[in-house]
Formats: C-alpha cells, structure tokens, sequence
C-alpha cells in the first residue's frame, strides 16, 4: 500500500510570535483565548508585498488563517484559492492600521468585513472538520452572509467557495464595498492616517473611474 501523504503541519501561534518583533510592530502579542460565546471572523485587507485578503475564523481560541489573493466571491462559480497560514491571536480582529515595512507582512491592514460564524451543521465541532480539510460555514458579517464552503486540496491550499443561497451574486463585492467596516476608510487613508506607505497602500484601492472621481483641486488657483 502506498504511504498515505502526511497532513501539512499545522502552524500555529508559535509561528505567529516567531515571525514578529512586538517591539517595532503594533500587532497584538500572540495569546491564545478560550472559545466561548458565538465565534468571530474577520476579512482584513492587506496590502504587504501583494494584495491579498486574509479571512480569519475563530476556532479552538485562536483565528485560523488563510490569504485569499483575489478576495472572497459572492459567485458560487468562483473558487478561490486560500493558503493556510499561521494562526492569530483573537485579539488580532480588532487590528487595523500600519505594519512598519521591513518587518513580518509590512504595510497596511484594514479590517475590511467582520461578524460572527458557525458550522452549517450545528453538531459539527470546527476544529475536527478543519482537520478533515472541509468546512461548511455560514458567515454572518457586514458584507459576507450566507453559506461558503472551505475545503482543503492539499498541503496548505485550500478553496474558498460561496454556496448558493440568497446571498450569492455576481456582484463584485471586493470593488463594489472597498472600504473598513469600522472606520470606512479606503487603504490609502488608513496608511495616510497611520503613517504608511500612502502610496504602496492607494495600490489596494480601486482605481478611480473617469468622471466620477472626486476632485483634488484647491478652490483657490495655484499661482504659476
Ligand atoms: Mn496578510
């Protein structure tokens, strides 16, 4: 019989402390919480190296993690690709703001949808079906809602997937609803008021369409 493929090694809080310098970053210190009460999620928008979004479920007293490159999609038709990433302390939900560059994941984060979650069936424990590699959840935030699956396909990699329900669209939520959900802020104004990098950040914003971006003039004429 052939050797079954040993499971990627869960990485876990330990790595989330190994990889930060909570001397210089304004990240929450890595702690781990009970699970209590309804369990939290957390999209945060994140534009490091590349944009990418990190969709975060509390399970088993910490956020399990995984970068989504291209955004959730409301659209059951699109499978997007999630790579497992270490898990983050609760606390972590509550971060929006400046990662200095230079050090782990350096630039801007916002907190870019949030609520709460729970398995599609209410007897199944998240932590055992995340070690299976599928989890049927429903997602009630500010902008996700309704069922998703997550199923893993190897190694790290998993698929994120809108399932059909009143919820799914093709509505492109990422361009349509670019903003916090807590301070309504694009990226760029996050970096501008946090002292980051306002312009690597304004790369995370959607382009401004002609005609209906807002004007940057002074009303007073600047002298030539
Ligand atoms: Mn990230």
């Amino acid at each position: 019989m052939p050797a079954k493929k040993a499971p990627a090694k869960r990485l876990g809080l330990d790595v989330y402390k190994r990889k930060r310098d909570f001397t210089k970053t304004p990240e929450p210190k890595a702690k781990r919480a009970k699970d209590r009460g309804p369990l939290r999620f957390v999209v945060q928008k994140h534009r490091a190296t590349a944009l990418h979004y990190d969709f975060r479920l509390e399970a088993g007293g910490t956020l399990r993690s995984w970068a989504v490159p291209k955004g959730p999609s409301l659209d059951p038709k699109q499978k997007r690709l999630a790579m497992e990433v270490e898990d983050h302390p609760l606390e972590y939900a509550n971060f929006e703001g400046v990662i200095p560059e230079g050090e782990y994941g350096g630039g801007t984060v916002m907190i870019w949808d949030e609520g709460v979650w729970m398995p599609m069936e209410l007897d199944v424990d998240p932590v055992k079906a995340l070690k299976k590699g599928e989890l049927r959840l429903v997602l009630d935030g500010k902008k996700l809602k309704g069922s998703w699956t997550l199923v893993n396909t190897g190694d790290r990699r998993w698929l994120l997937m809108k399932r059909k329900d009143e919820y799914a669209s093709t509505e492109d939520i990422t361009e349509t609803q670019p903003r916090s959900v807590r301070t309504n802020r694009l990226l760029a104004e996050i970096a501008r008021d946090e002292g980051g990098d306002v312009a690597k950040a304004a790369t995370g914003d959607p382009v401004r369409r002609r005609g209906s971006a807002p004007s940057t003039r002074r009303s007073r004429p600047l002298k030539r």
